[in-house]
């Protein structure tokens, strides 16, 4: 082989590194040791580098904020590109932010509050990276039931594609290679800078919450629905879900929240609740700043990783979005079985209706009818440090039959999670036409199949 080119900034080959890159944040995959992980000092590394592994046969793995927990950015005996030395915010402006794919979330949303703005889709969790998110989606769980897709907010990618070209797309421009990076997995290139769209920050938030008793779940989707199809100003919240971080206590559990001004305060509660159960009509509301409400996972998770060792955790996560007409069935035949082993206390919950129109990318997978899908996240982690390959060979097989069920149902996968998948799941999840169309985007952009093994989608 050649020497690898010149380079900006670091390849790191010393043992430490390698150690800490052959496993990922689930620890469910382990012992993927690559050879090297570049730590770009400007997008021309990651070109350089990823035209010496094309000619040389060498696979590659692209991690932005490290989150994943199935393997999704491991290359073994391969290069890993750890795209958050690239940070920079070039611009924050009411008409888009345009960042380096390395940024987090959190940093843009901290940056963009002091000129009055934030982004359109907020996570849960913040600290993810502006690339990771947008390579598998995206999906907003904290502001609005309504602008939920991240790729369907984002005007312009960056791009290297696995020819180690350097390509600007959009909706108007190489709309392929645009299309093929929205929710794509990193299977077409890396995103090296986005433009973001942005919307006015408001000052506070006001959060209603109520725990429902676990054979009660009828009731709390139906008060969800409700107000979830009264949404928005002037007399509906902004965003509603069931968010669980209790264990099995509170397995549902309503969180409501109106984002406002101080010149507009919310409506009371009789108004906002109305036509809602008693449970709802009596919830207990809170008010915070804006900022520490979009970060309240951060800081839940923040504190399981001072205290709970959460870094090292077994992370078998389960993500499908279902479509309405079979949720009430599907979480009340699943919710009731859950035990501890699924929900410890640091294993978050979900369920929250998004609105399906608003997802438009094709590699963005939900439910094709209805006016609202649901996202139901089971994110189970161990008790203790692992690895432990018992306990993540029994919830694979798990995630794998809750996935059955779900596709039985029109469901989807949301990509973020640990299901073991084989080359026919993925062209279930895809769909015959959709499959074949990113299979040809795969042979155009990535001939030499080197990107993103981990997924194993072809
Ligand atoms: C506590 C917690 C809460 C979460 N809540 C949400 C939520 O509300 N909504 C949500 O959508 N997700 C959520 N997630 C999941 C999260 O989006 C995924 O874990 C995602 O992988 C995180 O992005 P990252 O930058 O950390 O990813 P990474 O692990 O670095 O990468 C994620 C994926 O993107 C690809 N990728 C990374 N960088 C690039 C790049 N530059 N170019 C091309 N491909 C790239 C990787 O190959 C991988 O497939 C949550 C995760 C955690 C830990």
């Amino acid at each position: 082989m050649k020497p690898v080119p010149p380079l900006d900034g670091t390849l790191a080959m010393d043992s430490q590194t390698l150690a800490a890159n052959a496993h990922d944040e689930g620890n469910v995959v382990n012992d993927q040791t690559p050879y090297a992980v570049l730590f770009p000092g400007s997008v021309k590394d990651i070109q350089n580098m990823i035209r010496y592994c094309a000619q040389n046969g060498i696979k590659v793995a692209t991690n932005t904020g490290r989150n994943s927990v199935f393997g999704q950015t491991l290359a073994p005996g391969g290069l890993i590109i750890n795209c958050r030395s690239l940070n920079t915010i070039h611009s924050i402006t009411p008409n888009g932010a345009d960042v380096d794919g390395g940024v987090l979330w959190m940093d843009l949303i901290k940056a963009a509050y002091g000129a009055g703005l934030t982004p359109a889709v907020i996570t849960g969790y913040t600290q993810l990276g502006i690339a990771g998110t947008l390579s598998i989606g995206g999906l907003g769980a904290i502001t609005s039931n309504r602008l939920v897709s991240q790729v369907d907010q984002i005007q312009q990618l960056q791009v290297v594609t696995g020819t180690g070209d350097l390509v600007t797309c959009s909706m108007t421009e190489n709309t392929d290679l645009f299309l093929a990076m929205c929710a794509g997995q990193g299977q077409c290139g890396v995103i090296t800078r986005a433009v973001v769209n942005m919307i006015p920050a408001p000052k506070l938030a006001r959060l209603y919450r109520a725990p429902y008793a676990t054979n009660d779940i009828a009731t709390c989707l139906s008060d969800i629905r409700t107000l979830a199809d009264r949404g928005g100003r002037p007399r509906g919240f902004d965003w509603v879900a069931s968010v669980n971080t209790a264990g099995l206590n509170g397995l549902v559990c309503l969180w409501a929240a109106v984002l406002y001004n101080p010149n507009m305060p919310p409506p009371p509660t009789s108004v906002l609740m109305k036509d809602c159960s008693s449970t709802a009509r009596t919830a207990i509301a809170t008010d915070l700043p804006y900022l520490d409400y979009v970060f309240l996972v951060d800081t839940a998770v923040n504190c399981f990783k001072s205290g709970q060792n959460w870094d090292r955790l077994v992370k078998p996560w389960f993500n499908v979005i279902l479509p309405d007409s079979g949720v009430d069935k599907y979480v009340g035949t699943l919710f009731p079985r859950l035990t501890p082993r699924d929900v410890s206390p640091t294993t978050f919950v979900l369920l929250a209706p998004l609105l399906r129109s608003a997802f438009t990318r094709p590699l963005y997978r939900v439910p094709s009818s209805g006016k609202w899908a649901w996202v139901c996240g089971v994110l189970t982690n161990s008790s203790l440090p692992g690895p432990d390959q018992a306990f993540a060979d029994a919830m694979l097989a798990r995630n794998y039959e809750w996935w059955r069920s779900a596709a039985a149902i029109g469901g989807t996968r949301y990509v973020e999670d640990a299901i073991p998948f084989s080359k026919a799941d993925w062209q279930t999840h895809y769909g015959a036409a959709t499959y074949s169309r990113f299979a040809a985007w795969k042979r155009k952009f990535d001939p030499h199949e080197i990107l993103a093994p981990g997924a194993a989608i072809f």
